[in-house]
């Protein structure tokens, strides 16, 4: 049963599979985890800790994708979702914000590895300095990456006025379809908040995925407007990382 405050949206209903099958002989699973970056860059000399913990090295990025590679993880965009086609052992690679470091740093690391990410992008920081360019964004979008709303200036999503949520939730989604000419179908929120009016407007603008920031493995048979992430800061040891992905494993097991 849906929960009281997306009644009367036309929301979806997970597909009724079991949290691991095989279909036509591949193993196919219905939770994974979703890691979230901000950054990839140096930041060794940053005294600013917030803005150190929105970073991960490429040394310590370009290990975590090889943990990942070598232990067998497919990358998966919302594309695998929407197909039912999740494949056992993935791992969806989230970018938010849409810094320039992420196409100069992570991205050539991505492709040694053929892994595709997701980025969220804030609108009106698109061409702006640090932030991607058009033509980053294009080639990330041709490289099959994911190109998601992280709305059009970053508010925090909590109590808003419906016209401000609609600008910052449907607006984003309709003008990234129309400068980029794809479909968008993942919205991320600003700092991970979502307040009940913001899930029931991302529904009701046509969104299929939003992601939070709550730890623990995405679960498909739960809602899908508010999967949880695994936040990676900076300094996590691949043990470190290896950790993580067990703990956020168990928990959603339990
Ligand atoms: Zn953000």
């Amino acid at each position: 049963m849906s929960p009281w405050w997306i009644e009367n949206v036309d929301v979806l209903i997970p597909t009724a599979f079991a949290m691991e099958q095989e279909v036509e002989g591949s193993c196919i699973t219905s939770h994974f985890p979703i890691l979230m970056y901000h950054h990839i860059r140096e930041y060794d000399d940053f005294s600013d800790i917030a803005a150190k913990n929105l970073s991960v090295s490429p040394e310590e990025f370009h290990e975590q994708l090889n943990y990942l590679a070598k232990n067998g993880y497919h990358s998966i965009t919302t594309k695998d979702i929407t197909k039912n086609t999740v494949p056992c052992k993935s791992v969806m690679i989230t970018f938010d914000d849409g810094y320039y470091d992420v196409y100069k740093n992570a991205f050539p690391l991505m492709n040694e590895v053929k892994y595709k990410g997701v980025i969220g992008l804030i609108l009106w920081k698109i061409d702006e300095s640090d932030y991607l360019f058009w033509p980053d964004i294009v080639e990330l979008h041709k490289a099959n990456w994911e190109i998601a709303s992280h709305t059009w200036n970053h508010l925090i999503l909590t109590q808003l006025w419906p016209t401000i949520l609609n600008h910052q939730i449907r607006d984003s989604k309709k003008d990234l379809e129309k400068w980029f000419h794809i479909p968008i179908q993942t919205f991320v929120y600003p700092g991970g908040f979502y307040w009940p009016n913001a899930i029931k407007t991302v529904a009701q603008s046509g969104y299929r995925y939003a992601l939070s920031t709550h730890f623990w493995e995405a679960n498909l048979l739960d809602y899908r407007l508010k999967l949880n992430r695994i936040n990676i800061l900076p300094g996590t040891t691949v043990e470190k990382f290896s950790n993580l992905l067990q703990e956020a494993e168990k928990n959603f097991k339990k």
